[in-house]
């Protein structure tokens, strides 16, 4: 069974650093390819970071119904097809979404299961340091991500784990146990933990 991982947080808190590097270490891990409306950044790849759409594409597909859950964010659509948990479940491999917080509210509402992680910055002025040394957006953008960011933090509540990404390191590690540790629950154990009680019940006399 899949396992889904939304990680959720203000724009410029380093979801996608963290994301990378726990990709590069667990290939149980898929990450889930969001639809978006917004150009490419500078080294971004259609297909692997984003599938890059029109918003007449992304509008027809969220009336086909194909979309997850989807969001409007700073000017611009974002959304998780379908195909994507789909494609994981074939593959038996657990999804990490990417998300913002409207689109996890959507989930969460709707009752889905999932691990919720929320990545937060150490300040105000250290995410806006982050936004504005990253050099993807411009001065406009920023401002609105910014300003984005505060509604954002206030959501922090609805989240089961919350990251606060200082340190790079330590941060990451959090991210790793909370993989770990929500891997080996009890409900996600059943197939494994089955033929475990099985050996055991053959030498049970009680019966
Ligand atoms: P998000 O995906 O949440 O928008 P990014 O992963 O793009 O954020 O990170 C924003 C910027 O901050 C990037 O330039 C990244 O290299 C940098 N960054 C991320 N985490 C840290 C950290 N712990 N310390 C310093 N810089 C960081
Ligand atoms: P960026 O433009 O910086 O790549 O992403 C902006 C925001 O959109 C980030 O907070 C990111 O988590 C969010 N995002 C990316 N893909 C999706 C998606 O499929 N659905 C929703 N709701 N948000 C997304």
């Amino acid at each position: 069974m899949t396992t889904l991982f939304v990680i959720s947080g203000p724009s410029g808190a380093g979801k996608s650093v963290l994301i990378e590097q726990l990709l590069a270490r667990d290939p149980g891990m898929r990450f889930s390819v969001s639809c978006t409306t917004r150009q490419p950044r500078k080294g971004e790849e259609d297909g692997v970071d984003y599938h890059f759409i029109s918003r007449d594409r992304f509008e027809a597909d969220l009336r086909a119904g194909r979309f997850f859950e989807h969001a409007e964010f700073s000017g611009n659509l974002y959304g998780t097809h379908f195909q994507e948990l789909e494609e994981a479940a074939l593959q038996r491999r657990d999804l990490l979404l990417d998300i913002e917080v409207q689109g996890a509210r959507q989930l969460q509402e709707k009752g889905i299961d999932a691990v919720y992680i929320f990545v937060v910055p150490p300040s105000f002025t250290g995410l806006e340091r982050r936004l504005r040394n990253r050099n993807t957006e411009d001065e406009a953008a920023i401002e609105r991500r910014l300003k984005q960011a505060v509604d954002d933090m206030a959501e922090n509540s609805r989240y089961q784990y919350i990251i606060i990404n200082d340190e790079l390191e330590e941060a990451f590690t959090q991210l790793q146990s909370i993989v770990i540790a929500e891997r080996i629950r009890w409900h996600r154990m059943e197939s494994k933990l089955g033929p475990v009680l099985d050996s055991f019940r053959k030498h049970n006399t009680n019966v």
